[in-house]
């Protein structure tokens, strides 16, 4: 699909990002069904951020990381076990060859259970150990500042990943030194592999403790695109932004939806099918909606 042309207005870069979104979602599901592995519900939850992100937000195509422009914006995606819906935004977008998806995670593929930037030229950062990507991301940025750049760094964290101390000496570290291109969204779906977060190790009060170390810190429904579309856009402020995206894990899949079971499950057949009508209801009406 590529990106949102240049020219489109509000409604119709909407469109385009859902139409997106949903098309993602319905090659992210059979690519786990066919190999049996892989995190439906996390993936589903920040399909909508990754497709506004690579399709519209972000200063990127597919020629300039070819060539390693340093000028391009960076993603790190924090949570690498959501590996699958970043493979098929990147496929959607033009970065990999969409033949690829069927690779994943078969013996010498470079679709790996976690992203790989030895073997995918898009993937800025290997991840998948929790807590490693934002103070990556925050060294990037550090990095942009020191070339005197304006390419803005993105880093797209779980929130149980949160509970991970390194994150926090990031969040400390990006307020001190005021990184305003600097953005973090916290995928916020309130579950981690097996439970609640609050459960677990409680964030709240999430909002303010961000404030604290120095982030400007903007709300939003995160599986809702055109609140995303304003979340991710430009800062002014002088300090790094922290996009608080409230999602639910496995959105919008009936069965799936804010269901803790499907951290690491895979779908039957049955499971499958259901899914991709639900999802080509939802292309049915976004198409109805463009004539
Ligand atoms: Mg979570």
């Amino acid at each position: 699909m590529g990106r949102v042309p240049a020219d489109a207005g509000d409604a119709d870069a909407v469109k385009h990002l859902e139409l997106a979104a949903t098309e993602v979602r319905r090659r992210a599901i059979q690519t786990v069904g066919s190999a049996k592995a892989g995190h439906l519900g996390g993936e589903f939850s920040i399909t909508d951020a990754l497709v506004t992100l690579y399709l519209e937000v972000m200063n990127i195509s597919p020629e300039a990381v070819e060539r390693r422009d340093p000028e391009r914006d960076r993603l790190v995606l924090s949570k690498g076990h959501a590996a699958n819906a970043l493979y098929t935004a990147l496929a959607v977008g033009g970065y990999i060859h969409p033949g690829a998806l069927r690779t994943f995670l078969q013996p010498e593929s470079m679709l790996n259970g976690h992203p790989a930037r030895n073997k995918i030229t898009a993937v800025e950062a290997n991840t998948g150990p929790l807590g490693h990507g934002l103070p990556i991301a925050v060294g990037m940025a550090i990095a942009a500042r020191v070339d005197g750049s304006t390419r803005r760094t993105f880093c797209l964290l779980g929130d149980g990943e949160l509970q991970e101390g390194s994150n926090w000496e990031a969040f400390m570290t990006g307020g001190h030194h005021r990184l305003e291109r600097l953005t973090a969204l916290v995928d916020r779906n309130r579950l981690q592999q097996g439970a609640k977060v609050e459960d677990t190790n409680d964030l709240e009060p999430l909002h303010d403790k961000l404030t604290a170390f120095g982030w400007e810190v903007r709300e939003v429904d995160g599986n809702d695109i055109a609140e995303l579309r304003q979340a991710l856009s430009p800062v002014g402020s002088g300090k790094p932004v922290a996009v608080i995206a409230h999602t639910d894990k496995g959105y919008p899949v009936s069965y799936m939806r804010d269901n803790v079971s499907w951290h690491h499950k895979v779908p039957t057949h049955e499971q499958v099918e259901q899914a991709l009508s639900e999802l080509d209801a939802i292309l049915a009406r976004l198409t109805e909606e463009e004539k």
